[in-house]
């Protein structure tokens, strides 16, 4: 599968997407090109984004759907540095710590994929955090 990071440098920055006509930057990148003009094809560029950013909410799930994520688990709203907001899961598994406006970066955290592969999955953790 496509990754969309980049991890050459820490924390990963993240593949996003820029418009050439209206400057929009968009995660992630969508292939029919800018949701907000229609520009697309060579007009809309990948451009990688800093992973860094803000808390906006969080919340923690303490029952899950699915059986390849054990709980509990925190599913944040960041709004990158960038511009765009993302959701993502925070590397803690409950939200005890955290606060909105919460400085954030991104970050790899080894996982065990369900098919028994090891894989790294990008996860958000407050700046600064070991
Ligand atoms: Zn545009």
């Amino acid at each position: 599968m496509h990754k969309l990071y980049d991890d050459e440098e820490m924390p990963p920055r993240l593949k996003g997407q820029r418009c050439g006509s209206c400057d929009r930057v968009a995660f992630p990148p969508n292939p029919y090109g800018c949701e907000t003009c229609g520009a697309f094809g060579a007009q809309v560029e990948e451009q990688l984004l800093a992973g860094k950013g803000r808390l906006l909410a969080f919340v923690t799930t303490h029952h899950a759907n699915q059986r390849d994520i054990s709980v509990p688990y925190t599913i944040a709203s960041i709004a990158l540095e960038d511009g765009p907001v993302v959701r993502a899961l925070m590397n803690t598994p409950t939200d005890s710590a955290l606060k909105v406006n919460d400085a954030v970066e991104s970050v790899l955290v080894g996982r065990q994929a369900p098919t028994g592969d090891a894989v790294d999955e990008l996860r958000f953790r407050v700046s600064g955090a070991d």
